[in-house]
């Protein structure tokens, strides 16, 4: 289980939350011994063609992918998009009406966190320096930088979780028209890390179901830092719904000691690995 995993298609750089350059991560995740990898990054694949370029000099596999946002019943869920044409008609239109729904939505979160005495204005404007591309990460950030904060979780908790007073119900497009951009550009589309959304066991699976009608390939069943029991979890749930697994730390900084690139569990052998068929590459995923 801490064995360093073959495959990681799960991992962000600085291209939307990520510490490392697109560059910088593909050689930290082959330095650690993985071999097959995806970038993944909110929303953009600014960073695929750099990382496609580092991976041929590193000798490691790597196909294309993004993390789109997606409402599902009100809530914020995650699609992966892997081994996608980045330069899609569909997908880019998708693309940039969630690059329209962030910078609005950041406009919402600074104007929130003043009314509650938080120093919106000021982190939103640290974030826009950071980022053309906000994420609530960035904000947690900008208000560590500004003191507002002890640490990104802190500012989390207190001020940017649901229920908090920065946060901004999501409005994003519902994740059967995001899965449908990711089929159009020719990828697999793969719930992302099933278990972190507030949800019951049945509605998980409604979500799963639903998912794959509109065109879902998998479900991430080995994420980085769950437990044993939770990749059997989420092993269920992809039994129960027609799904294939998946495999992904969601590394973001060297410095979260949690989920380095690499670190997860093999998947469980009754799961069908999504990498094994098109649209991946023959040798996808054998070392
Ligand atoms: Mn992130
Ligand atoms: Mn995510
Ligand atoms: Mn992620």
């Amino acid at each position: 289980m801490r064995e360093t995993a073959a495959v990681d298609l799960h991992l962000h750089s600085l291209a939307s939350d990520g510490r490392l350059s697109p560059a910088e991560l593909v050689r930290h995740a082959a330095s650690r011994g993985v071999r097959h990898l995806a970038l993944t990054d909110h929303d953009t694949t600014a960073g695929v063609a750099e990382a496609a370029e580092a991976a041929v000099a590193a000798g490691v596999g790597f196909v294309a992918g993004i993390e789109l946002s997606a409402a599902w019943r009100g809530r914020g869920i995650h699609v992966l998009g892997l081994s996608i044409d980045p330069d899609a008609v569909a997908l880019r239109a998708g693309i940039g009406r969630l690059h329209g729904f962030r910078l609005e939505r950041a406009e919402r979160i600074a104007t929130r966190l003043e009314a509650a005495r938080a120093p919106g204005r000021a982190a939103l404007k640290a974030v826009l320096a950071m980022t053309a591309l906000p994420t609530r990460t960035h904000f947690a950030r900008a208000l560590v930088d500004l003191g507002a904060a002890r640490d990104a979780s802190e500012a989390f908790d207190r001020l940017l979780r649901r229920g908090r007073p920065g946060y901004v119900a999501s409005e994003w497009p519902e994740v059967a028209e995001v899965t449908g951009w990711i089929v159009a550009a020719g990828g697999a589309a793969v719930l992302a890390h099933p278990l972190r959304y507030a949800l019951s066991n049945g509605a998980r699976r409604e979500l799963a179901r639903e998912f794959r009608e509109a065109g879902g390939r998998g479900v991430e069943v080995a994420t980085g830092g769950a437990s044993a029991a939770q990749v059997a979890e989420a092993a269920t749930l992809a039994t129960r719904t027609g799904l294939e697994g998946s495999a992904g730390s969601d590394f973001h900084d060297p410095a979260i000691a949690w989920n380095p690139p690499g670190r997860l569990a093999k998947l469980p052998p009754s799961i069908r690995p999504v990498w094994a068929s098109p649209p991946f590459p023959r040798d996808f995923g054998c070392s």
